[in-house]
């Protein structure tokens, strides 16, 4: 990573696992994605789920969509980080990318419930950064489902119906946001993502760096 006037200085420092949580429609995914097209340094995790592709949605850009046999396959077989049971379909992260991205230094973004934030923080421990996304009312959680018209009727009930028990876990997460305007909940997360890729237990490259700084002869 680049720091410093002129970003001549690199000080190695581990990946970042960055989780976003938060009730389906209270922001977090345009805030993900938001985050993805303006930091490259951050890549996002593409999570396998047995749910029906919506429309808009574009395989393994969004999800990677899979039978509910080649789920179990995938779980079965540990090739799953985490997995869990949302609105009545399966989701879960494949372990693959996101070992090689930690190994390789790389950050990653995963917009996962509760339960996923859950086992990542227990696997993980002091790579994980989370953050709970809330919505200003219940009233404007339902009409942002309404405005994305992508969800019967039926589906935008259940997803309701489940916000409640989603935000009883706010507790649970590091960072907590309210989304009462998008650019001021993605201002947060930015200032976050900054602030904890600077913390001194991620960057292991600070020792080499001041046992060189403090050894120099001042030229
Ligand atoms: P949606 O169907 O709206 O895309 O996602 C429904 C919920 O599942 C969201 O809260 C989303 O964060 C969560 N989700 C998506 N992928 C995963 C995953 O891989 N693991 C877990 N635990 N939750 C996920």
């Amino acid at each position: 990573m680049a720091e410093g006037k002129g970003a001549v200085v690199q000080i190695a420092r581990r990946g970042l696992m960055l989780v976003i949580s938060s009730p389906s429609g209270a922001g977090k995914s345009t805030i993900a994605r938001t985050l993805m097209e303006r930091d490259r340094q951050i890549g996002m995790s593409v999570s396998v789920t047995t749910r029906q592709r919506r429309q808009s949605e574009i395989e393994g850009v969004h999800y990677h969509f899979a039978s509910q046999r080649e789920f179990e396959r995938m779980r079965d077989s540990d090739s799953l980080l985490e997995w869990a049971e949302v609105h009545g379909n399966f989701y879960g992260t494949p372990r693959e990318p996101v070992e090689l991205a930690m190994s390789e230094g790389r950050d990653m973004l995963f917009d996962i419930d509760w339960q996923g934030a859950q086992q990542l923080q227990d696997k993980m421990k002091a790579d994980v950064v989370s953050i709970f996304i809330l919505p200003p009312t219940m009233a404007e959680l339902q009409s942002r489902l309404h405005r994305r018209a992508e969800d019967t009727e039926e589906v935008i009930q259940t997803r309701l119906a489940n916000s409640r028990s989603e935000i009883g876990h706010w507790r649970e997460y590091d960072y907590v946001i309210v989304n009462d305007d998008l650019q001021t909940a993605f201002d947060a997360v930015q200032s976050i993502v900054k602030a904890e890729r600077l913390r001194r237990d991620r960057r292991h490259g600070l020792f080499d760096f001041v046992s060189t700084l403090v050894e120099s002869d001042g030229r």
